[in-house]
């Protein structure tokens, strides 16, 4: 080849736009809140149910903390991060209220099966059909990112429930998972992680297979100062057991520690010179759950199950809000846009996985939004 020929072959192959080539995102935090329902996150605490005595022990208290008469301002009052950081910084996909439909495409619409469509990008009903520690047969994006150089050893798991280390097959992928009752075992811990594995001995769980979410935040937290992964995975659990127990004040008030919760750590990461500018939060939950006294239970039966949320707050994607009109998105889209927003490849596995969500990433060939 003649000096000028590859001159222009190099100038050829260097201006072919990559389509997500300007992708800011290096680090990525996957966060879930089991079973918050999109009703309570789009319009707060629901006027029913914060009144019957049946669910709340202390309505007065609960009233003053969570109600106004605005839906506005009520969401606000029950997730202040939700609705102002993320509102203003990020992307909120689920009010049906305003035409943003979210669905899981599997047709259990209880945990196991949805954490798996979350993380995997697909619903196998004939394998992933029970909340059973059945080892999952398939890759998690976790997996798939754990077995690539660029991220080896950089994925992390911190959940409440002791199922995970099957969901995200701990022994294959070889991911570190604090799950359950998981103590941090590192050989040298700090003061912090030593007074968290105390704790945990000491206060008692209301359930045999769900810790506390302060236990799981704050392991998360303690492990991404210490070890800077790239990508985590945090699943609160309180939500969805507080709402089995027919406990709407613990469930209102777990939904905002949560919030909490991530404020904080996007705080930490705005302070971060290892994260900041260059980490995405994607947050979602695993199912929906049923309406008025159906509100304690979820599953196939249960009509409104299948409806979840998402919610987007990083560098590559569009401040547009709370999203009016969109399309139908899905549960199985989330692994494919987080794959995406890492710039990384998304093998298929045999099921076909879900498509990423356009809107979630600015393309750089398109100039503006669609999202209304
Ligand atoms: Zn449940």
């Amino acid at each position: 080849m003649r000096f000028g020929n590859l001159l222009l072959c190099i100038l050829f192959l260097t201006s072919v736009p990559n389509l997500y080539s300007q992708s800011k995102t290096e680090n990525l935090f996957v966060i879930t809140l089991d079973g918050l329902r999109w009703q309570e996150l789009f319009s707060g605490a629901d006027a029913a149910l914060i009144q019957n005595g049946q669910y709340v022990k202390d309505t007065a208290t609960l009233i003053k903390r969570f109600w106004n008469d605005d839906p506005g301002k009520r969401r606000k009052k029950l997730m202040p991060f939700f609705w102002s950081t993320l509102a203003a910084k990020g992307q909120i996909y689920g009010n049906r209220q305003k035409n943003s439909p979210v669905n899981c495409t599997n047709i259990f619409h209880f945990s196991y099966p949805g954490y798996a469509e979350i993380l995997c990008g697909f619903s196998d009903a004939q394998n992933i059909r029970s909340n059973e520690k059945i080892n999952n047969p398939n890759q998690t994006f976790l997996e798939i990112l754990n077995h690539n150089k660029k991220f080896r050893g950089k994925v992390a798991a911190f959940t409440s429930w002791d199922v995970f280390p099957y969901i995200i097959n701990e022994d294959r992928s070889g991911i570190y998972v604090n799950a359950g009752f998981d103590h941090c075992e590192e050989a040298k811990l700090t003061r912090e992680e030593k007074m968290l594995n105390k704790l945990q001995d000491e206060i008692p769980s209301p359930w045999s297979s769900v810790r506390l979410d302060a236990f799981t935040y704050n392991y998360a937290k303690a492990y991404i100062k210490k070890h800077h992964p790239k990508v985590v995975f945090i699943s609160f659990g309180e939500t969805d057991d507080f709402a089995h127990d027919g406990r709407y004040d613990h469930y209102l008030n777990s939904a905002r520690q949560t919030d909490q919760f991530i404020a904080d750590l996007w705080d930490m990461v705005q302070r971060s010179k290892t994260y900041r500018n260059k980490t995405t939060f994607v947050i979602s939950t695993d199912h929906g759950r049923g309406e008025g006294d159906d509100w304690t239970s979820h599953g196939s039966r249960i009509e409104g199950s299948d409806a979840i949320w998402i919610a987007v707050l990083g560098p590559d994607s569009p401040a547009v809000g709370e999203v009016l009109n969109s399309k139908q998105l899905w549960q199985n889209q989330i692994a494919a846009t987080c794959m995406s927003l890492l710039n990384q490849p998304f093998p298929e596995q045999g099921i076909e996985a879900g498509k990423p969500i356009e809107t979630c990433q600015q393309d750089v060939n398109k100039k503006g939004s669609e999202i209304k």
